[in-house]
């Protein structure tokens, strides 16, 4: 039977969101084709096995392995499994691991691989890779000549759900091989503020805003709610915030349980990043701005009044 196999990325004691977001997403595609759905998994424990066992993977390849994410130990030994059972579809998250390791995987087995999709589907059994091209102007379909056909998919474009049944747990014991790097320190990354991926709430601010000072109102109402703040593409280009805080589709894809557009009309590439949006609030003065159309709820009048009144509000609340 054919196999799609997902990479599951650990995280701590944990696993990625992405890599149950993509073992759903596997399931859908395998139920196409009649294919089944494996988690691909090096150094998990049993914990792993029954949270990947749970978010949809029908067989779990067990790698033993070292936990810890090395480049060259990882990519040898899963291509050494992919070799050893021929998957017909292999997806990786496009994290900051996979997106290194996938290329490094499709290079020791001379394959194809298309980097950070926004989309998957199949078309008989070539998997259909959707993502943006030609920076961003077209969303291209690609497809993979070598098997397995290999894709890094962005976080959040998909749903991680939840399903019934057991995996199937295949130990998969390579020669253990000694890495060549050895981490001497790390550093955290310093973050200012909640990442606009992990947080329930986002409020974004586009360029109804006037001034790099009036985040800071936006700032204090996501601080009310525990939320994190994001922003349009125009407002990284003038440097108010981050690129890490830019939500679309040259930005980050996100999928809060709510969204607040504050004075952003929802241009096609703002919508892309937030498709997945449990609900959207919009506040924006123009009725016809386009992201009234997928917004839950409008706030139709000027953002300056509205959003004072909404943090006084949250304020009386407390
Ligand atoms: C290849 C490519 C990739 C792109 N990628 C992205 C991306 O990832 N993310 C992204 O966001 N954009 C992206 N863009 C840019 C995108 O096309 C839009 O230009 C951008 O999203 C518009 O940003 P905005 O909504 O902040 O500004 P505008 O379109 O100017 O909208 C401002 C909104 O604020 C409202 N407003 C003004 N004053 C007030 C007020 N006082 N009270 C309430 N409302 C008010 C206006 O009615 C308007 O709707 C991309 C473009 C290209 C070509």
């Amino acid at each position: 039977m054919k196999e799609i196999w997902i990479f599951a990325e650990l995280a701590g004691d944990g696993i990625r969101p992405v890599s149950l977001q993509l073992l759903a997403k596997g399931r859908e595609l395998a139920s196409e084709i009649g294919a089944m759905t494996a988690a691909a998994v090096i150094g998990g424990d049993e914990k792993t096995h029954s949270i990947l066992s749970e978010h949809g993977a029908e067989r779990i390849c067990a790698i033993k392995g070292r936990r810890d994410y090395r480049l060259d130990t990882h990519a040898r030994a899963l291509a050494e499994c992919i070799k050893r059972h021929s998957p017909h579809i292999v997806l990786f998250g496009a994290t900051h691991i996979g997106r290194e390791l996938a290329p490094s995987v499709a290079s020791v087995l001379h394959l194809g691989l298309t980097a950070d999709c926004t989309g998957l589907s199949m078309r008989g059994d070539s998997l259909i890779q959707t993502r943006p091209a030609f920076g961003g102007n077209i969303m291209a379909d690609i497809t993979c000549r070598t098997f397995p056909q290999m894709a890094t998919v962005r976080p959040n474009v998909f749903s991680a759900r939840r399903f019934d049944g057991r995996a199937e747990i295949v130990h998969v014991d390579l020669d253990p091989e000694e890495s060549i790097f050895e981490i001497v320190e790390e550093i955290k990354a310093q973050r200012e503020g909640r990442s606009i991926e992990d947080s329930r709430i986002v409020i974004s601010g586009g360029r109804g805003l006037k001034s790099r000072e009036d985040f800071e109102m936006l700032e204090e109402l996501a601080s009310l709610v525990c939320g994190a703040v994001g922003c349009s593409r125009p407002i990284v280009e003038r440097g108010w915030m981050p690129k890490s805080a830019q939500v679309g589709q040259s930005g980050k894809t996100i999928s809060p349980d709510l969204y607040i557009a504050v004075g952003v009309s929802g241009s096609v590439q703002h919508q892309a990043g937030i498709k997945s949006a449990k609900k959207i609030v919009a506040i924006n003065n123009d009725p016809s701005a386009p992201i009234l159309d997928i917004a839950d709820y409008a706030l139709v009048g000027d953002l300056y009044e509205l959003v004072p009144a909404l943090i006084e509000e949250l304020k009386r609340e407390r």
